[in-house]
Order: structure tokens, then C-alpha cells, then sequence
């Protein structure tokens, strides 16, 4: 199993991208068909009021990983089964180095916050299965999902990158995109401590 992650980043002021990226009605139909609905907190119904919660952040700073699979990998890829756990193996080990940066970069940031990708992983079982609160809230982090944004517009308008899927076979690159919710500039040091350009 091989691939090479690219990282880019950029950054946008939140009213702009709430307007051209926020349908929280159209984006909560596909997450009320999806098995982390009701089971994550990272994960929708949230229980605040989304508005508000953006409301204390003036500028986003958007992380894409693009994560380039190398041919074997593809090939070797060769069932249902194996295309699901390689695909579902290699996002979920760069999702979590992410979350891991983005949480170093947070504490180098004063006053930040980031958010995450599809739902939180940390648990095996996640606590919202049995109505118990999140066992990890300091590490927990919404996902971008949650809160309605088109996540395949933001990566191919700002990225230019196109979001792949698995059909029959891998495909030559996933994508993620997390944030950072800020109210000033991210200095480039800040960006290099955690291994990522500004
Ligand atoms: S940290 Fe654990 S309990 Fe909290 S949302 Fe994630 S999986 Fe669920």
C-alpha cells in the first residue's frame, strides 16, 4: 500500500465562503443517509446553532490533502472488498496525521479552532451510539460536512482539484479538506511547525 500526500492551503474570509459554499438544507439530505449521522459528534444533527458558532471566526484557512495513490496499490486492489478496506485504510491513517497537525497548529494559533473531514474516528465505538458524551472533546473536532459546506465545489474552485470516488477500481487520488477557524493571519513559521506552507 503506497501513496505520496500533497498539501496545499489557502485561505478565505468566512463570509465569502459561507456564501458561495453554505446549502446547510441540500448537504444534511446526503447526511441524513449516511451511517455516521446520529452516531458521531463530530456529525450531524448538531446541537447549536451553526451561525453562531462561525460567527466568532472572520478568516478560514483551508488544508487540502491530496492524497495520489501509486499504480501496485491500484492494481493490487482487485475486489469489492479489498478497493473499500485499501481505500477506507489510506484516508484514515492521512485524516488522522492531519488532525494531529491541525491540532498543533491550534495551539500555536490563539483563539483558533479546526474543523475535520466526514466523522470523527478516535473511538472504536463512539459514545453517541449510546447517548453518552464525546469521550475525547479535547481531540473531537466537527467536520467541515456538518456544517453544509459543498466540499467538491471548495476543492475544485479553490484547489482545482477534482473529487474522486471509489467505483471498480481505487481511484488515482482522494481528497480532504479541513480548516482552520481564525481571526488572523497564520504566519508561515506557524504553517512549517506542523509541516504544512501557509
Ligand atoms: S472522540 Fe470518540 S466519542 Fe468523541 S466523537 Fe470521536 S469517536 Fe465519538
Amino acid at each position: 500500500m503506497s501513496y505520496q500526500v500533497e498539501y496545499s492551503t489557502s485561505p478565505i474570509d468566512m463570509r465569502s465562503l459561507r456564501q458561495k459554499y453554505q446549502d446547510q438544507e441540500k448537504f444534511m439530505a446526503y447526511c441524513r443517509e449516511c451511517p455516521r449521522y446520529l452516531a458521531r459528534w463530530s456529525c450531524p444533527p448538531l446541537s447549536f446553532d451553526v451561525g453562531e458558532f462561525l460567527a466568532p471566526y472572520a478568516s478560514v484557512h483551508l488544508v487540502c490533502a491530496k492524497i495520489l495513490l501509486d499504480e501496485e496499490t491500484i492494481r493490487a486492489a482487485d475486489t469489492a472488498e479489498k478497493i473499500k478496506t485499501v481505500g477506507w485504510d489510506i484516508v484514515s491513517a492521512v485524516k488522522l496525521d492531519l488532525e494531529k497537525r491541525m491540532l498543533k497548529l491550534e495551539s500555536l494559533v490563539p483563539g483558533s479552532l479546526s474543523l475535520s473531514s466526514g466523522g470523527c474516528n478516535f473511538c472504536e465505538h463512539c459514545t453517541r451510539e449510546t447517548g453518552e458524551p464525546c469521550r475525547q472533546p479535547d481531540k473531537m473536532r466537527y467536520s467541515l460536512d456538518a456544517f453544509g459546506f459543498d466540499l467538491s465545489a471548495i476543492t475544485k474552485d479553490v484547489f482545482q482539484i477534482e473529487i474522486l470516488w471509489c467505483k471498480d477500481r481505487l481511484p488515482d487520488h482522494f481528497t480532504l479538506i479541513h480548516a482552520l477557524l481564525t481571526n488572523e493571519p497564520v504566519n508561515k513559521e506557524r504553517w512549517e511547525t506542523v509541516g504544512l506552507s501557509g
